[in-house]
């Protein structure tokens, strides 16, 4: 199961776009539903399907990444494993092309769960990750993203609609997963809010927030106005109404949604992978980008609520 982000592509223009749009999310379905075949892990196959979107200049992460207050990329991504709660994580990096394969080294190396700034990058300069110009990452609609957003002296979600603006409806990005062993694993990747200031890290790298994996439970990734979910740690408290309630992945994303709004009126969305294999998702925006795809089934896609 895949996000693109919390928000709805209903306002895009033209057709094509949201034709593309879909085509490229039921795309990494399909690669995704490959790889689990072939007999990868549910870790590899969350890692490829996030590189993919990351490497998509509409999704808000790696390439296409929204831009801080001083006009900057900052990405901020995180990995997990649900059968040994392995995580890897890297907050506020700049110049590495797929934030989550670095975070795949740093769950691998073993010794840290979370590198940020310039350690992080001299971490991925010792691995075979790799680097690009700052001029990759940003895009001419980032650019006027930001100026929109400073003009209206906001800091907004990637879709976000401002007054009298056109929505960008596009966002972070997310994938969670079940191999044929049964074993979980979820991955968060995104360039964060726009306009945010320059150093903060959200909720996407940060274990149980975000992002969270576990075997006996579920596997989430979240999206939405990081603040709220780092407030709520709102990946693991799914985890938790999962244990304690026995909820199955529709039910604890619902009951995760309502949490997160009751206690702090929270924007954003998510997608549950229980370890039966049940697919849920649920937002309080408007909508949520996201997909999902089963071993035999056809791949299923929402670009709206
Ligand atoms: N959660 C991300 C952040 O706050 C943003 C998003 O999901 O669009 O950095």
């Amino acid at each position: 199961m895949i996000h693109g982000g919390a928000g709805v592509l209903a306002d895009m223009k033209h057709e094509a776009s949201e034709a593309q749009f879909r085509q490229s999310m039921l795309d990494v379905l399909e690669q995704g539903r490959q790889c689990l075949e072939a007999g990868a892990s549910a870790l590899d196959a969350v890692e490829q399907c996030v590189v993919l979107l990351e490497n998509n200049p509409h999704f808000n992460a790696g390439r296409g990444s929204v831009l801080n207050a001083q006009g900057q990329v900052e990405m901020d991504a995180a990995l997990m494993n649900g059968e040994d709660l392995r995580a890897g994580g890297v907050a506020c990096i700049k110049q590495v092309k797929n934030p989550i394969a670095l975070a795949r080294h740093v769950l691998e190396q073993g010794d840290h769960v979370l590198l940020a700034g310039e350690g992080a990058l001299e971490f991925a300069q010792t691995r075979a990750v790799e680097l690009c110009p700052d001029e990759y990452f940003i895009t001419a609609a980032r650019v006027q993203q930001l100026r929109e957003a400073q003009a209206a002296g906001r800091m907004t979600l990637d879709h976000e609609t401002l007054p009298n603006r056109p929505s960008q409806k596009l966002g972070t990005v997310g994938a969670v997963a079940r191999d044929r062993m049964g074993n979980l694993a979820a991955a968060t990747s995104t360039g964060g809010l726009v306009n945010k200031r320059w150093g903060r890290v959200g909720d996407t790298p940060v274990v149980g927030a975000g992002v969270f994996a576990d075997n006996e439970t579920c596997a989430v990734s979240a999206t939405g106005y990081g603040e709220q979910f780092l407030r709520t740690v709102l990946a693991k408290t799914v985890s938790d109404l999962v244990w304690l309630r026995q909820l199955d992945a529709i039910a604890a994303a619902q009951a995760g949604i309502e949490y997160l709004v009751e206690k702090v009126n929270g924007e954003g969305g998510l997608i549950v992978i229980d370890r039966y294999g049940r697919c849920g998702a649920a937002q309080s925006t408007s909508g949520l980008i996201h997909g999902w795809i089963e071993l035999e089934g056809e791949a299923c896609c929402r670009l709206g609520a």
